[in-house]
């Protein structure tokens, strides 16, 4: 029987979700991968976030019991700070977002906002409290307007055109003979890959969130359309608490502090300038790279 409840279950939770707000298609897709275990405490308050700290306390999780795959995490992400999230792939990034956006409960330890326990409050007030610009921003088959309104329905056509030209993608929409009613996706105009994550900064911007969580595209943009994007991002950026899952030299650098992730743990952490001074892990992506970059940019 719950079988045959389970697609319902999920229509329920898209229905929820959407009216959430949650701001993009990936981590509507990552939650119904999700089981409904996450839900709301009895009397669960609403999110207050007055500035946005972010902390994780000595975090344990694991997807299944078996693997454990953060291993007692300690973060501290002051007010209005970028931190910068590295390792290698499988290293357990992604899980660290995945968490701070409550798609699961931690295993032991404690993310606070604010001080607030998160999985103390409710969900939907923690979720508004926080947006993702995601690696791959999947369009709806409707127009750009409808596109970068999702997620804030009732935000007026002023403040869509705001968001747009806030992401930096208002010039392009408007030469376009049919501007904010023209049709993207599958059938309609293909939008680079820039392009789309425009959209989905231009969504962050209509959200207005305290705090950031940018998961950067591994897939390479030219070099130009890169350092275009990391302008507008930093832009975003400025008085949020940011956490950057980083595959990008120029974000890494910038960033307040950097965390190196390495099969779950936190192995270093300190400024771009203290760790290339270590010589340890970090130094040694920087310089692997930096010649990739430079074998790159011969290319071009
Ligand atoms: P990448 O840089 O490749 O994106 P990452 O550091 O972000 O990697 P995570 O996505 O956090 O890594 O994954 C950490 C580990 O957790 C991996 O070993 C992965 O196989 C596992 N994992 C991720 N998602 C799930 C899931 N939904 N169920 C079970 N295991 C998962």
């Amino acid at each position: 029987l719950s079988q045959l409840f389970r697609p319902l279950d999920l229509l329920g939770m898209v229905y929820r979700t959407i009216r959430q707000g949650v701001i993009d298609m990936g981590a509507m897709f990552d939650l119904i991968d999700t089981d409904a275990e996450v839900v709301d405490v009895p009397g669960a308050q609403p999110l207050a976030v007055p500035s946005g700290h972010v902390r994780f306390e000595n975090v344990l999780f694991g997807y299944d019991p078996e693997r454990v795959i953060l291993k007692g995490i300690d973060l501290d992400v002051p007010a209005g700070t970028t931190l910068a999230v590295v390792g290698s792939s499988g290293a357990g990034k992604s899980t660290l977002a995945r968490l701070l956006f409550r798609f699961y409960d931690v295993t032991g330890g404690r993310i606070t906002i604010d001080g607030h326990d998160i999985a103390q409050v409710q969900q939907a007030t923690l979720r508004a409290a926080i947006g993702i610009v995601p690696q791959d921003t999947v369009l709806f088959n409707d127009t750009i307007g409808y596109n970068i309104a999702y997620g804030r329905a009732e935000a007026s056509a002023d403040e869509v055109r705001a968001a747009a030209r806030g992401a930096a993608i208002g010039d392009f929409i408007e030469s376009l003979p049919d501007g904010y009613e023209t049709r993207v996706g599958e059938r309609g105009l293909k939008l680079s890959g820039g392009e789309k994550q425009r959209v989905a900064i231009a969504r962050t911007l209509l959200k207005n969130p305290p705090i950031l969580i940018l998961d950067e595209a591994t897939s390479a943009l030219d070099s130009r359309t890169e350092a275009d994007i990391q302008a507008t991002l930093e832009k975003i950026e400025r008085g949020r608490t940011t956490i950057v899952i980083a595959h990008r030299l120029s974000t890494v650098v910038d960033a307040d502090r950097i965390v190196v992730l390495d099969a779950g743990e936190v192995v270093e952490s300190g400024t771009h300038a203290e760790l290339l001074r270590k010589g340890g892990l970090y130094a040694e992506m920087w310089m692997r790279q930096a010649q990739e970059r430079d074998t790159a940019l011969a290319a071009e």
